[in-house]
């Protein structure tokens, strides 16, 4: 096992992520406010914000993973299913090196 390189990826990964994160939060919380003079307008704008919520949350779950990824990465159990104790297949730490399962769980 890798770990250097898996972990080289998921700092790669969460440096992606809080570059996101930085820019939806200033999106949602820091822009100044924008009062749209006409309802469709007013709708699509809300729309946005849902979506860029959506993208909010989303980097954050996956925030969450990568940090706990480099966690196992430091106490060395990195690569090892979390529900079965297996060896996390390559191919699937390749596709989704801070995945928490084997491709069987
Ligand atoms: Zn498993």
């Amino acid at each position: 096992m890798d770990f250097d390189a898996f972990k080289a990826t998921l700092v790669d990964i969460r440096e992606e992520l809080m570059g996101r994160l930085g820019r939806t939060h200033h999106h949602l919380y820091e822009r100044e406010e924008r009062v749209s003079a006409k309802f469709s307008e007013q709708s699509q704008e809300l729309e946005s914000q849902e979506l860029i919520f959506n993208l909010e949350e989303e980097a954050k779950a996956e925030l969450k993973l990568v940090e706990e990824a480099l966690v196992r990465i430091t106490d060395r159990t990195f690569g090892v299913c979390q529900k079965c104790g297996e060896q996390v297949q390559t191919q699937r730490l390749n596709a989704v090196p801070y995945t928490r399962y084997c491709i069987d769980c």
